[in-house]
């Protein structure tokens, strides 16, 4: 894209820092942030408040109109936005807040695209195993016109090789995007653990976590939604499709780590073991849970080529990445850990992902039954 083009959209971030800096006389502002009805995309307004809240719980439940977002129809278009974390926000800075809110429809029950509520229940009931999470969230720069950002206009950069955790300008593009949001997440508190330049060239990937239940979708949403919005003031946007370029050209993921407390603890390799197991017997129903379009989404990616497995198979093994999971070489030298599942798409719901997992791998009897049965979720996602 031209400079021309950025900077029309991008406005005069000099003229701007002017009033950002005027005192803002103890109103808070709280950006709520919540998932829209095609499940991958997020919304966000803001409202003053006039104390500085320490808890989710302190903020009252607010609304908006579903019928802008996928989420109601014009008759009846109030849904609910109920706030459920709290971070500082990087961008206003000061007391100023982002919050993380989860959707809820005219009788208070989860929308079509809130999963954060069974996932949150899952996390309860298995809260004394401490599962922990680790996300790998790939994802590919582009331009506005959605063209991949620094590839020439007509044509294609050289073939993979030299851009993973690559240096130099013909190498990596965009870094001042990736630099930015790390910052971000940190001032934000996410448990940001580190960043990468990814196999296909305009393509990043950040890791949040150790995170524990609840905490690894929260966070993720975060972290995507200032992925987006320091992207924005970039001119740039943030593409989380899991393939967006065809051809020989690496899709993107969101691999997911997992491990309880047994499997980190001596011989927790046993407890890995079973819990492969359990994942082997239930490899459609997870699919179905890994990306929005249950399971449609992954098939573009999951093709068995640049480091996948198939999407029909369920496979594993030790420091392979042609596999569903992996189980990391280091985990296997100390028979105890973690392990990787690779499944997930770019673009997958952290709160049906980690959902899935715990049912799966934590939960006994009927609870567990429920990850047998894939049940369709209602509406669009
Ligand atoms: P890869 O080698 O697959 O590229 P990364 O280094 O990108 O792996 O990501 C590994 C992720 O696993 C990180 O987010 C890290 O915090 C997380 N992790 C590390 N130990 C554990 C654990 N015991 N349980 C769950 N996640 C973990
Ligand atoms: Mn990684
Ligand atoms: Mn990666
Ligand atoms: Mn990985």
């Amino acid at each position: 894209m031209s400079t021309n083009i950025r900077q029309q959209f991008a406005c005069d971030k000099a003229v701007a820092d002017r009033f950002n800096s005027l005192d803002q006389r103890n109103i808070v502002q709280c950006q709520y942030i919540w998932i829209d009805g095609t499940g991958e995309n997020l919304r966000c307004k803001t409202r003053s408040i006039d104390f500085v809240p320490q808890h989710p719980d302190e903020l009252p439940v607010w609304n908006f109109d579903g019928s802008s977002t996928g989420q109601a129809h014009g008759a009846d278009s109030d849904v609910y936005i109920k706030p459920v974390a709290i971070y500082p926000d990087p961008f206003r800075r000061g007391n100023n807040k982002l919050v993380m809110c989860e959707t809820l429809d005219n009788k208070k029950q989860p929308t079509a695209t809130n999963h954060r509520r069974r996932c949150n229940e899952m996390m309860e009931k298995c809260k004394d195993q401490h599962p922990w999470f680790g996300m790998e969230q790939e994802y590919t720069l582009c331009d506005i016109d959605g063209h991949p950002f620094g590839w020439p206009k007509n044509g294609f950069p050289g073939p993979q090789g030299p851009y993973y955790c690559g240096v130099g300008a013909n190498k990596v593009y965009g870094r001042d995007i990736v630099e930015a949001h790390y910052r971000a997440c940190i001032y934000a508190g996410i448990q940001i653990s580190g960043e990468n330049a990814e196999v296909m060239p305009g393509q990043w990937e950040f890791q949040v976590g150790p995170s524990e239940g609840i905490q690894m979708g929260d966070q993720l949403w975060i972290a995507r939604f200032l992925l987006h919005r320091v992207a924005e003031e970039f001119g740039v946007l943030a593409n989380l499709d899991p393939k967006p370029i065809k051809g020989d050209w690496n899709g993107a993921g969101c691999h997911t780590n997992f491990s309880t407390q047994a499997m980190r603890e001596e011989g927790g390799i046993n407890e890995i073991m079973e819990a492969i197991n359990r994942l082997s017997l239930v490899h459609n129903q997870h699919i179905a849970y890994y990306d929005p379009q249950e399971g449609r989404d992954n098939e573009r990616r999951l093709t068995g080529h640049h480091e996948t497995a198939s999407i029909t198979q369920f496979s594993h093994g030790v420091a392979s990445r042609a596999c569903s999971i992996r189980i990391p070489r280091q985990t296997d030298d100390e028979g105890k850990g973690y392990f990787e599942d690779r499944r997930p798409s770019s673009n997958c719901d952290p709160y049906k992902v980690t959902a899935a997992l715990v049912r799966t791998c934590c939960l006994e009897g009927a609870e567990r039954k429920l990850s047998m049965m894939y049940v369709p979720s209602q509406g669009k996602n």
